[in-house]
Formats: C-alpha cells, sequence, structure tokens
C-alpha cells in the first residue's frame, strides 16, 4: 500500500468513526494536526478524531478498539489486518486540571463542549476542529475546506498570517507543560512561521523551567527539529527564544567562537554549524543529523590565538568527549551514541584520505554506515570554502572498491598461529593485525606468506 492511499484509508476510516458517532447524537470532528496539515495543502500524518462522547460510549460502539490513554480520554479504534491495519486516535472532549510539576495535569475532565477542549491545546494553528459531514468532498477544496472550520482559538488567521501562538496566556501555558515551549519552536520552524511577540517572550522568561521536562522528551523534540528539513530555522529560533542555553549550552558557546579566514570565509563556529544544519535534509537519519549538529562541539573550549592562526588543537578529542556526555545526557542508545561518536571522531580525516597508506583508508571504509561519514564530511565543506576535492576522492574511492578489497577473508587466524607453536594470548591480537595490514596493502596473499612474514617479525613469541 502506498503512503497516499494509505492516508485516504485512514481519512475514510476517520470519517466513518465521525458519522457513527454524529448518527447516535453526540458530537464529533477531525482535530487538531491534521485540520492544520489539511487546510495548509500538506499530507496530514494521522488523522485524530475528538468527540463528546465518552471513552466507554466509544469502546462501546466501535468493535476493536483500544483504550490506550484511558486516563486522558483517548481510545484507538482498529480496523484492518496486516498491511491494511490502522487506527485512528478518539480523544474525549476534555479539560486539563492544574498541572503542578510543568508535564502532566493532575487530573482531567470530561466536558460536552469542543470550545473548552481546544482551550488545552498548545497552540492556536493546532486547536482547530473540522466539522467534517459539512466538507463531505473537501479534500483540495480550500474554499469549502474553510468554511467548515471550526475555529474557537483564531488559529485560521494565524495559520493564514504564518504565526505560532500560544492559545490563552502564553505564559499559563507554557507553566503547564513546558514541553509546549520546544513543540512550538518546532512548528514554527517546520511551517517557516513566525513566533508571536508575546508567545516568544515567555518563551524567553520560561525558558529555564525546560529542565522539569524529561531528557528523552526534549531529545526527541529536538531530534524532530534535527530531522524535519528545516534543522536551521529551529536553531536559529532556540538561540533566540534562550531555550539553546538551557538544552545545549555547549552549542550556545559557539557563537562568537571566530575560526582562521583562510579556511572558514563564512565566519564564526555557530554560523558554521548553521550552514550545516540547512543542509539536512527532511527524514535524514538522527545519527547524520546530530553528527552534524556537534562535529565541531570541542572547538569552543580548545579555541586559541596561535601566533600564526587561530588554532582548535585537539578539538576532535575534546569534542568526542563532550559530544559522549551529551549522548548520555539525552539517554542516547548504545548505538546511537556509537554512531554519533564515530562522526565527530573521524569528520577531519578526510583531508589526508589521499595520503592514506591502502589499510588506513581500507579500515576508514570499514567504518559503520561509512555514508554517514561522507554526508556530513559533504555538509562540512559545503559549509565553508565549499571544496569538494577530498569528498570526491573519497567517495569515488569508496564506491569502486568491491567489498572483498575492503574487507578481504583473512589469511591466518589464531588457530594457524597455535598449529605454528605460538602460545595463544596478548600478543595474537597484534600479530594478525600485522598480518591483515600486509594483506590490506596488497604485500601478500597467501597462508604461506602470511606464516612467513609471522615467523619474520614474531619469532620470539
Ligand atoms: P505532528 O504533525 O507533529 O504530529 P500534531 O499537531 O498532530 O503535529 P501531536 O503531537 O500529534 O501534534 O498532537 C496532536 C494534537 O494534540 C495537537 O495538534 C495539539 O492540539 C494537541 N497537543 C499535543 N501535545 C500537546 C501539549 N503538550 N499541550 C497541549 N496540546 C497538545
Ligand atoms: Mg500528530
Amino acid at each position: 500500500m502506498n503512503a497516499a492511499m494509505k492516508t485516504t484509508r485512514q481519512l475514510d476510516a476517520a470519517l466513518r468513526i465521525v458519522h457513527t458517532l454524529r448518527a447516535e447524537g453526540y458530537e464529533a470532528y477531525l482535530a487538531g494536526g491534521c485540520v492544520r496539515d489539511l487546510l495548509l495543502g500538506r499530507e496530514p500524518k494521522d488523522y485524530d478524531v475528538a468527540t463528546s462522547a465518552t471513552p466507554d460510549v466509544v469502546l462501546d460502539k466501535f468493535e476493536r478498539t483500544f483504550a490506550v490513554g484511558a486516563h486522558f480520554g483517548v481510545v484507538l479504534v482498529a480496523e484492518g489486518d496486516g498491511d491494511e491495519y490502522l487506527t485512528t486516535e478518539v480523544a474525549t472532549f476534555r479539560s486539563d486540571g492544574a498541572y503542578s510539576d510543568g508535564r502532566h495535569p493532575d487530573a482531567v475532565r470530561y466536558t460536552l463542549s469542543a470550545e473548552e477542549d481546544v482551550q488545552r491545546r498548545d497552540v492556536t494553528i493546532n486547536g482547530l476542529l473540522l466539522d467534517a459531514l459539512r466538507a463531505a468532498d473537501f479534500l483540495g477544496d480550500g474554499g469549502k475546506l474553510r468554511a467548515a472550520v471550526i475555529d474557537h482559538v483564531g488559529g485560521l488567521v494565524d495559520l493564514e498570517a504564518g504565526i505560532v501562538r500560544a492559545i490563552g496566556r502564553a505564559e499559563l501555558r507554557f507553566e503547564e507543560d513546558h514541553l509546549r515551549m520546544l513543540r512550538g519552536v518546532r512548528f514554527a520552524a517546520r511551517f517557516g512561521f513566525e513566533l508571536e511577540a508575546g508567545t516568544r517572550r515567555a518563551m524567553q522568561a520560561l525558558a529555564g523551567r525546560i529542565h522539569a521536562v524529561s531528557r528523552e522528551r526534549v531529545r526527541d523534540e529536538l531530534t524532530r527539529m534535527l530531522t524535519e528539513g528545516h534543522a536551521r530555522r529551529a536553531f536559529e529560533l532556540l538561540d533566540e527564544t534562550g531555550l539553546l542555553a538551557e538544552v545545549l549550552p555547549e552549542i550556545a558557546k559557539m557563537k562568537g567562537v571566530e575560526q582562521p579566514g583562510q579556511f572558514h570565509p563564512e565566519g564564526d563556529v555557530w554560523t558554521h554549524t548553521l550552514m550545516l544544519l540547512e543542509q539536512l535534509e527532511a527524514g535524514c537519519s538522527m545519527t547524520l543529523a546530530w553528527g552534524a549538529l556537534l562535529h565541531d562541539v570541542g572547538k569552543p573550549p580548545t579555541f586559541r590565538r596561535a601566533p600564526d592562526r587561530i588554532r582548535f588543537d585537539g578539538h576532535v578529542e575534546v569534542g568526542v568527549a563532550m559530544g559522549g556526555e551529551i549522548c548520555r545526557r539525552f539517554r542516547f542508545s548504545n548505538d546511537e551514541t556509537r554512531q554519533t561518536l564515530a562522526l565527530i571522531e573521524n569528520h577531519m580525516r578526510f583531508a589526508d584520505a589521499e595520503r592514506m597508506k591502502a589499510s588506513t583508508l581500507k579500515r576508514f571504509f570499514r567504518l559503520e554506515r561509512f555514508e554517514e561519514h561522507l554526508a556530513l564530511h559533504k555538509m562540512d565543506c559545503m559549509a565553508s570554502a565549499g571544496k569538494l576535492d577530498h569528498w570526491e576522492f573519497v567517495r569515488e574511492r569508496w564506491q569502486t572498491m568491491p567489498e572483498e578489497t575492503v574487507r578481504p577473508r583473512p589469511l591466518i587466524t589464531g588457530r594457524e598461529l597455535i598449529a605454528a607453536g605460538y602460545a595463544p594470548g596478548a600478543a595474537f591480537k597484534e600479530i594478525l593485525r600485522t598480518v591483515e595490514d600486509a594483506q590490506l596493502e596488497g604485500a601478500i596473499a597467501t597462508e604461506e606468506e602470511a606464516m612467513r612474514l609471522v615467523r619474520e617479525r614474531f619469532a620470539g613469541k
């Protein structure tokens, strides 16, 4: 099933649910992100339904249901099987009680009022309802669609003017749930919208509160910002709102850190990093995105004005250590951490590629997901002088070198060493590495040659 068919089926499923609930006398609308996306002419990821029917009614009216967020009045209605399987979120109109922890409402209360329901949503463009029955064939017909929108929050005007504005008093809304600040930035970046002045001021005033939100949730928001295709704008907004200095102070410190003009005509480390972020495409891998963000994180603390020029001696090693701390802080998985750090660690090696010994180059190519290293290096070049010679050299060699040349079958293993009378132990690793180096260099190609080399070099072991 292709993506377009999938969203048509999702829409049909949501419409059937609306019909069923309406036929029973309840109010039911499409709500939130899907209405916003339809009005913008974008394809919604999913279609959510908001209704006056309580969860027990929803559970009763539909055959296959899951009370996933029963606590928040959310029921999943399922249909189809296998590839055709899909679920629709049906949420009962509710108003949230007090938030004493800055994360979750202490209690929620169901309500019959759609207006009350939208008041608890985050930003006005996310607070729109669509009367789907009044817009039967609304897809693609903007005017008709607009007439069927129920707007209690001024979201339509904001959507047309390109504004992200908190619903109600911004400070109160961000005090309730601090994550909304990051969501607001993310939506502004994604749609190329402006933050409304009061909303921005509230973020500036409350940015420090973001620490009450779990690191995982902050990480997920940042990752979405980095991988939705508008990372530069997102990070500029994070900076302007003061959120950057709270969640990633190491990146905020890049501002004003000068670089040597002959290598970096673009300007300081922050400008350079933004120029990499600008190149991150929608849907790029999270490790490439974080690698791009962090590749020069070691520069601010290693900045030095040497007699000849500005230098950042050791910025790679320092960057790997700082990157490791950031991955830990944000609870990256082991695999995500390994790859993010590998990207930082290897980002300066491309300049040496032409001079690398064959064995070194082949080992370089063995880096996991080497294509991400290539992509990062290209972005790094494009974000400064724009010279791609090293990138072209490495890419050409990497694409044309057969796998069996990069990773040939070992000529010997520990077994042959033992058979030749060597005592198993720590020295084996060094011996086998020496043999493999010679093999990768093309100096030896058979088991006999390998054993001769071993006897020559490691006679006493
Ligand atoms: P996306 O396209 O990123 O999924 P979305 O608008 O659908 O955007 P969701 O996170 O799926 O966002 O949430 C669905 C809706 O729930 C939002 O449109 C908004 O109305 C409401 N919502 C989500 N999170 C919050 C929050 N933290 N505070 C208030 N309302 C929220
Ligand atoms: Mg959504």
